[in-house]
């Protein structure tokens, strides 16, 4: 590869479009190797941190702290998981941050890794130092802990957040919850709306649109995926009406509520000209499929959605869809850490297929800084490489791949969200 593209590629700056910086989390002083992994992509290869409908849980696993470092269940890790993609993303990174780059985490140097990872972060200023090692000029975190959160004034300036919305689309009960633990009525009660009736609720979600910049968000964020199927069909208000003030409604009356709320938010998204960022592939994987949300799309041509994650494993599915809904963007955010290979693929098709060369941008999706510096370089990394082969191969010029890498990196997500 000419060295030049490789170095522009590798030192642009990143706007990077989503990650789940965490106030509570990003920068507490007692982190070590232990809770690196287990907090990142890195523990899902251990446990899937979400239910399925058959199960339940009593804490989310992500967010339980860590004990002290200890080798047997570092080298579980290593040993056990040591071949998935995100675990290999986490190690190279923690060994460029603090290590020899060598890659390796062993019985002999864990300790070492474990003390300076300590070391630095008993610094609160180390995960921005860490941020702009790998070049992000600025970052839109989505705070499912905090759905209200302005990440601006409890992150800092580079941040922005985005306000998920699964909460109020479960929200038939003032009991109800998502699966994060959040409640619809408690979150529309601190922005000043004491909900009683469904006409009620109604009018606070336009509220809750409406406030979205004094808090600093920039988007709404679907992550229902998680919670149901993404089949958001034709409104049925009738329906939505019948869940209202139930602990439990029946499942058709549940989806016919949420139906209800995603298609209004999505209208009022619209006429604001917000944007919306919907989860697709994986979650909830039965519902997931990137046709399903094709109807919501579909009856919102005035909504800009950034469907995430390539929609994995359906990404041909995805980039088909983007072809013919002209009011699709895509960020490719947690496709390049599920599996880097597939990434690169896709990648060469979605340049090829994507109508204009706006529709791309990208994130890091991760907890900890480190694993976004791991998932931010790695793309970086892939980026080169696929515009490389394509000046290569003569499908353009060297200046067409700088000008569309310059879009990828940046330009795209500063136009996208307005920054
Ligand atoms: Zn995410």
């Amino acid at each position: 590869m000419p060295d030049s593209l490789l170095r522009f590629i590798q030192t642009h700056p990143v706007v990077d479009v989503h990650e789940h910086h965490l106030p509570e989390l990003l920068r507490r002083p007692d982190i070590g190797l232990q809770q690196l992994l287990q907090q990142s992509y890195a523990g899902w290869a251990k446990a899937r941190p979400y239910t399925l409908p058959t199960e339940t849980r009593d804490a989310d696993p992500m967010l339980v702290a860590g004990g002290k470092s200890s080798w047997p269940e570092i080298a579980a890790f290593l040993e056990h998981h040591g071949s998935n993609s995100f675990v290999r993303n986490l190690v190279a990174a923690i060994s460029e941050l603090y290590g020899d780059s060598q890659g390796r985490i062993t019985r002999d140097n864990w300790e070492a890794l474990d003390a300076a990872i300590t070391k630095q972060h008993a610094r609160a200023e180390w995960p921005d130092e860490i941020l702009e090692k790998a070049g992000i000029e600025r970052v839109i975190t989505d705070v499912y802990t905090d759905p209200l959160c302005d990440a601006q004034k409890s992150l800092g300036r580079q941040y922005s957040s985005v306000m998920r919305v699964n909460a109020l689309a479960c929200g038939w009960h003032p009991e109800a919850r998502d699966h994060n633990d959040n409640r619809g009525h408690e979150l529309l009660r601190r922005i000043g709306c004491a909900v009683t009736s469904f006409d009620d609720y109604c009018h606070a979600l336009e509220r809750a649109v409406d406030t979205l910049a004094d808090r600093h968000q920039v988007a709404l964020k679907n992550a229902l995926a998680y919670d149901r199927g993404v089949d958001f069909d034709e409104p049925n208000e009738a329906l939505a009406r019948r869940a209202w003030g139930k602990p439990d409604p029946a499942p058709d009356e549940k989806k016919a509520f949420g139906d209800f709320v995603v298609d209004r938010l999505c209208r009022l998204a619209g006429e604001r000209d917000v944007p919306v960022q919907m989860h697709l592939g994986t979650a909830q994987i039965r519902g997931s499929h990137p046709l399903k949300a094709a109807g919501l799309i579909e009856r919102h041509p005035r909504t800009r959605f950034l469907l995430m994650h390539l929609a994995y494993p359906w990404s041909r599915d995805l980039l088909g869809m983007v072809f013919v809904y002209r009011n699709i963007w895509l960020d490719l955010t947690w496709a390049v850490l599920l599996s880097p290979s597939h990434f690169s693929l896709a990648l060469h098709e979605a340049i090829e297929v994507l109508p204009d060369e706006s529709r791309l941008m990208f994130g890091g999706d991760n907890w900890h800084a480190e694993e976004t510096y791991g998932a931010i370089g790695r793309t970086r990394q892939l980026l080169a490489s696929v515009l490389e082969q394509k000046v290569q191969s003569g499908y353009f010029h060297e200046e067409d791949a700088r000008r569309l890498g310059t879009k990828i990196l940046r330009d795209n997500a500063m136009n996208f969200f307005r920054l």
